[in-house]
This record gives C-alpha cells, structure tokens and sequence, in this order.
C-alpha cells in the first residue's frame, strides 16, 4: 500500500521508457520516488511495450552491434532527417550521452540481443532488445521495484498545481478511491505525446484525423503536456509534426504494434482512391523513407491508399499480420478494393511501359527506373505482370507526436519567460521535439526516453535534496 499523504522527493508522471529511467535514476541518487501510471498494470508502458531497438552512438562493434557508429555519423543522420529542425546543442548532447546508456540500460537489468534481420538494416546503429519492448519494461519495472519506488497503476492525473514555474502538488484519479492530492518536491513528467487524443489532433488535420490510425497506446492523450503548457511551461515543436507510417488499413485504432506496419512499397506502386500513383515509391532506401508514408497517406483523399504488387515480389519483404488481397486479373483486384478497375488498369498499364531495364537490388539505389511518367519511381521500378495481383489498404499510422516541453540539458523544464522552472523536469515523447522538429531515424524514440529520462531523474533528486 502507498501512503500518499507523505510528500515524495520525485513524482514520476508515466509508466514507459523514460518514466522508469528518471525513476530509476531518481532513486538511485537517494530520492524516495513515486510512479503514476495512468493505464491498468496490464496496459503498463505506454508506447514503450511496442518497441524492438535503441539507436546509440559507439565507437567501436559490440557483442551485438556490428561496426561503430561514431557521434559525427548519429549527428550527421539526425541532421538529414529532421532538415536543421533540431536544437543542435541538445541534440549533439544526447547523442554524446546515448554512449553511456548502452551499458547504464543494462545496468538496469535489460539485455540485448543481435540485431533482427528485415528491411530496416539497423545491425550496426540499433541494439535489439531481448524479448522487446515488453521483456526491457519488465526488467525496468522490476529493478525499480527493488530498489524501492513506488508504483501506482491505473493512476491517471488529472491535474497539476503548479505556481510561477514551480510544481506543487498532483491529483490523480482512480478507479477505487476517487480523486486524491499527491504532494512531491519535484516533478517529472514522462507521460507521452498526445497521438492517441484523436479531437487534438483534429484541430491542426480537420476530420482527416478521424481516420488516422494510432499505433501504440490509447493512454497518451496528452493532458500532462496541455497542463504544463497552459500553466506557463514553453512548448517546442510543430504540432503537425510526428512520425507516422503506413499500418495496414484493417488494423485496430489503437495498439496494433509493429505487426501491422507495411514495408512492401519499394516492391510495388502505391496508389489512392483514384487508382493514381502520387508519390515516388523508390525515392530512397527504405529506412530513411519509411516515415514518410504516413504523412502522404494523411494527404490523399480519405486518407487511404494501396500498395500494388505481384506474386512474384511476394516473398521479397516481412510478412505483416493482415494477408494480402488478391485478384487473378487487375480489374478483380480493383473490384476487391473498391477502386475503379479501368483506372487501376491504366495505371499500372502506363506504368509498366515507363519501367526501363535494369538490375534489381532492393539494398542499394539500384538502376531500375521509369521513364516518362509522373510522378517517376526512381529505383527498383519492375513491371507488375504476374498474377495473382496482390495489394494492401493502408493507413496513415500514428505513431507518436512531437509537440512538447520546451527543456535543457538538465531535462529541467523551460518557462515561457525562458527562465527554467524552478523544480519541472521532463523526458521521453513529451519533450522529443526538442531533438525531433521533423522525421526520423529508427530508434531514436528510445534514446530520447532513456538519455533525458536518466538525466531527469538524477537532477530531480539533486534538486529535491537542495
Ligand atoms: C508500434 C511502435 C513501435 C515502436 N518502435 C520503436 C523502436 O523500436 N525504437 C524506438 O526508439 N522507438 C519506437 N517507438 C517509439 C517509442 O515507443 C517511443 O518513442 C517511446 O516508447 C516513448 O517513451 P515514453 O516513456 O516517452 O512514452 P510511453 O512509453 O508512451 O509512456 C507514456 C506513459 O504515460 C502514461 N500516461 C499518459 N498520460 C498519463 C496521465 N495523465 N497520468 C498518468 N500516466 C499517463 C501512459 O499510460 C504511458 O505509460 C515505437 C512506437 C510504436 C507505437
């Protein structure tokens, strides 16, 4: 049984990733540490149970990686594909600490193992999980647990009493017991971004929104970011900006995992409701291109498309939970889709004659190319001639958003006035558009987590001590 009529060093908002390292870390500098996590026990970990990898920098192969990944080449990556959107210093930061957090997360009892193989090649930069996301939250869970903190589950909070930059008190709601004021000399707030709040996002996507698909939790919908930010703390990051990718159109609405991500799209052709192409499928290799895909299925009409291939590609990429729809000619696929056969016949008619001869090799930027069709696919472009004729619906699917807390170095939250807030840290979702103002590289949602939310905890603690 918690008492909660103490007042706790640091209060934890939050149940993933970077809750349970600030927690952690909290705790191991000395802090009596308090976790409230909105969902059921069951439901613990937020985004974080979906997870598989960490993206770190390290200077030389480890065990489990295979060649190093300097802070230069992490920064350089990060650079590409956010375009400049990022807080350079915070971000060069992060990166030098990512470092440390190889061996610190196993420190905290989680493992690792070789990278998996499929189509995003992360054996040199990403370290793998062992049992994913759900076994390294398991492992944080249980670490914080012996060392002390306490953990409130299906404690969702509500509100935050917070004057001139400095937190005071919390009140949570829960199922048994009702409304209760928790009272700590900190806070850090770890609760995630507000992608699983569908009428927030409706107000920078319109109705659109009503058709996006939410990938991991229905826990974060944000409240704790819409209070910091109401009660003076800076927002950073452009609201419209998150990552999402293309999830299989017959998906739940909520939690559907990895399971139901597509990377079939450089095998195919993608087209929308008009059976038109709209974007270049093989603009890149697909690890730097894949989160791309959600934003562009978010501009199409009814915010769905499909990707087209044939059954000759069909064993070419990972199978996802939902099978393919098939036709044995083009216009019964279109039947199947709903799609106007004799438009689908026209596409995939023209674009066949664009596809010029060449040599297919899906890992690098092969020479496989149209010609004189719009928009081009500029490599790994092959006919789709061999029944049956295959395609997926898809989704945009949302996996998180990048509005946040403005913070520092210390994961120390910032007020408006620029000033640092007197005793408000925050790490993980909640503040990665300080890092994040635009796209993505696989893993860094971890490293964002687990660098600031150590950070967090440990400047937490000294602050309350002070
Ligand atoms: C399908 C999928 C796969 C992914 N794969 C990867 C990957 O392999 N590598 C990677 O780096 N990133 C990945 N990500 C992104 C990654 O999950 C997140 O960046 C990361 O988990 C964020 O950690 P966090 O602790 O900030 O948030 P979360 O893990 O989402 O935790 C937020 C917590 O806050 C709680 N909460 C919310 N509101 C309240 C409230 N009012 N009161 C109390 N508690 C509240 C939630 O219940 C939840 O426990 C993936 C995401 C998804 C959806």
């Amino acid at each position: 049984m918690v008492d909660l009529t103490r007042r706790f060093d640091v209060l934890v908002i939050g149940g993933g990733n970077a809750a349970l390292c600030a927690a952690i870390s909290a705790r191991r500098a000395g802090a009596s540490v308090l976790v409230l996590e909105g969902a059921p026990k069951f439901y613990r970990g937020g985004n974080t149970r979906h997870t598989r990898n960490m993206r770190c920098a390290h200077d030389a192969a480890t065990e489990i990686l295979t060649g190093p990944y300097t802070e230069e080449e992490f920064w350089k990556d990060l650079l590409l594909v956010t375009g400049g959107q990022t807080d350079e210093e915070l971000a060069r930061f992060m990166i030098h600490e990512s470092k440390d957090i190889l061996n610190w997360i196993v420190e905290q009892g989680v493992r690792w193992q070789p990278s998996l193989g499929g189509t995003l090649s992360l054996g040199r930069t990403n370290s793998f999980f062992l049992g994913g996301g759900r076994a390294m939250l398991n492992a944080l869970y249980r670490t914080a647990e012996e060392l002390g903190v306490d953990i409130l589950y299906d404690a969702e909070v509500i509100d935050l009493k917070i004057e001139d930059g400095m937190f005071l008190s919390a009140a949570l709601k829960q199922p048994v017991g009702g409304r209760t004021e928790v009272r700590a000399s900190t806070l850090v707030a770890a609760a995630g971004g507000f992608e699983a709040n569908i009428e927030w996002l409706k107000q920078y996507w319109g109705e659109a929104a009503d058709n996006f698909l939410i990938r991991g939790t229905p826990f974060n919908r944000g409240a704790i970011l819409k209070m910091l930010l109401a009660k003076g703390v800076q927002e950073i990051g452009d609201p419209t900006q998150c990552h999402a990718v293309a999830i299989d159109a017959r998906a739940p609405k909520f939690d559907g995992g990895i399971i139901t991500r597509h990377d079939s799209v450089v095998f195919g052709i993608v087209v929308n409701r008009h059976a038109e192409r709209f974007y270049d499928e093989g603009e890149d290799i697909w690890p730097k291109r894949y989160a791309i895909w959600g934003r562009l299925v978010a501009a199409q009409p009814d915010q769905i498309a499909y990707i087209i291939f044939d059954s000759s590609v069909v064993t070419s990429f990972m199978p996802t939970l939902f099978p393919p729809i098939a036709g044995a000619t083009i216009a019964e696929l279109a039947g199947k889709l709903t799609l106007d056969p004799a438009a689908l016949e026209k596409t995939i008619t023209e674009f066949n004659a664009a596809v010029q001869p060449g040599t297919f090799d899906h890992t690098i930027l092969d020479d496989c190319r149209t010609e004189g069709i719009t928009p081009p696919k500029t490599h790994w472009a092959r006919r789709i001639e061999t029944p049956p004729y295959l395609a997926y619906p898809v989704r945009p699917g949302i996996t998180f958003t990048y509005l946040g807390t403005r913070v520092n170095r210390q994961a120390r939250m910032l007020m408006k006035d620029g000033k640092p807030s007197a005793n408000m840290f925050a790490a993980g979702e909640i503040m990665a558009g300080n890092v994040l103002g635009k796209g993505y590289a696989a893993g860094m949602g971890m490293t964002i987590g687990s660098v600031f939310g150590r950070i967090a905890g440990r400047e937490a603690a000294r602050n309350a001590r002070n």
